[in-house]
């Protein structure tokens, strides 16, 4: 297979985490013969640094040209990002202009431990139990992140304001998409809403619940946000199958998925758009670690991975990556973002052992 893509290295962590998944996704290119064209571009804060825009013109046109785009983390510490003028933000200057370049409507973001790495969970292991399986589906250009932002002053007093906007289009399609999923999977969707108190969330729950007639085969249930939240920490494995969350939500309730089986590090994704999609670890630029060699190279190695299943379609090779990835662990490795007081009998090793290591076993595989 000849594809082309643009990669983002981003901040933080981006370029230490890309480096490992780019040698992951070298080794399946020799062993399966494709042909990988490669076009690194800058992104994020440091593109504004070096470039003044954290989306220059120069990368809108290598992702343009490319077939797909694999992209790192981006963004500063929090107490850092007053060095970038709000409109130069990356989060808002370069995220969400991507996405909306793309219309990436559908976000996956696979929460998964296997009961073998039960260990990993800051939770007991009997709630663990067999083990987690929830792909989380979130509907990423839509909602408050993307309405109207107004801040301002009125009547004396002064006011901020963000809009939160859903069209028909817009749940439908990533309701489908969800659908789909867990019709593949023989799996229970969750729909994820706050119906009780937002308008635009009984709008999405009335589509959702419309689409849902179209699949009757696929056992459906609903469940409000805060009670989401809830249940995610007593008993995860009732919601293993597939859960649909509008923007916001999913952003968060996604955040917690990663705290319950262990790690954000563990969380890589892949936004779905029409034409073009991106893959990107659910996670921020980890500033704190940045430059050590510590981090959990997972998220990015296992984002590869869902862009050689989810957007490619060569579902072996990804089988390939994952199987590599659950037996360094199996084999009582970890990176030091897992290691606590129950996890004592395990090696831990750096970021890029682990990549050498993802490397071998695919090769071997
Ligand atoms: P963060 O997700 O970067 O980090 C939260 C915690 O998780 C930190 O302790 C970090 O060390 C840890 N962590 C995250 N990924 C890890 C990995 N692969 N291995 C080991 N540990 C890992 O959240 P934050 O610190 O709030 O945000 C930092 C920056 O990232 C901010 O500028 C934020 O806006 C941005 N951000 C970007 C994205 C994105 O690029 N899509 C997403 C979320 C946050």
């Amino acid at each position: 297979m000849e594809k082309s893509f643009a990669i983002l290295e981003g901040d933080g962590i981006g370029p230490e985490i890309m480096g490992e998944a780019i040698k992951v996704l070298k080794a399946v290119e020799d062993k399966y013969g494709h042909n990988f064209k490669l076009v690194y571009a800058p992104f994020g804060a440091s593109a504004y640094f070096t470039h003044g825009s954290p989306f220059p013109e120069k990368t809108k046109n290598v992702c343009d040209e490319a077939d797909f785009i694999i992209k790192g983390p981006v963004g500063l510490a929090v107490e850092e990002m007053h060095q970038i003028p709000q409109e130069h933000r990356p989060e808002h200057a370069a995220i969400l202009p991507l996405r909306r370049r793309y219309d990436t409507f559908a976000n996956f973001r696979p929460v998964k431990l296997p009961a073998g790495l039960k260990s990993f969970s800051p939770l007991k292991e009997e709630v663990i139990g067999k083990g987690i399986d929830i792909l989380m589906i979130r509907e990423l250009v839509g909602g408050i992140y993307f309405g109207d932002k107004i801040e301002g002053a009125a009547t004396g007093m002064k006011f901020a304001r963000d809009d939160c906007v859903y069209t028909d289009k817009d749940v439908r399609r990533v309701a489908i998409v969800a659908f789909e999923e867990a019709r593949k999977r023989k799996a229970r969707l969750t729909n994820v809403h706050k119906a009780n108190v937002l308008a635009t969330a009984r709008f999405w729950r009335e589509i959702v619940e419309a689409v849902a007639e179209d699949y009757p085969d696929v056992p459906y249930q609903s469940v409000l946000v805060d009670n989401a939240a809830f249940q995610l920490v007593v008993n995860p494995t009732q919601f293993n199958g597939v859960m649909l969350l509008e923007n916001m939500q999913g952003d968060i309730l996604t955040d917690q998925a990663g705290g319950i089986i262990g790690s954000l590090g563990l969380m890589p994704s892949a936004c779905i758009g029409p034409e073009k999609g991106y893959v990107e670890p659910a996670h921020g630029s980890a500033p704190d670690i940045a430059g050590k060699n510590t981090a959990n190279p997972y998220s990015m190695i296992g984002s590869v991975a869902m862009l050689f299943e989810e957007c490619l379609g060569i579902p072996e090779e990804a089988r390939d990556i994952w199987h590599s990835i659950f037996q360094i662990f199996e084999e009582g490795f970890i990176t030091r973002d897992l290691v606590s007081p129950w996890q004592s009998n395990k090696k831990v090793i750096n970021t890029s052992d682990f990549g050498d290591r993802v490397v071998q076993k695919v090769l071997k595989a």
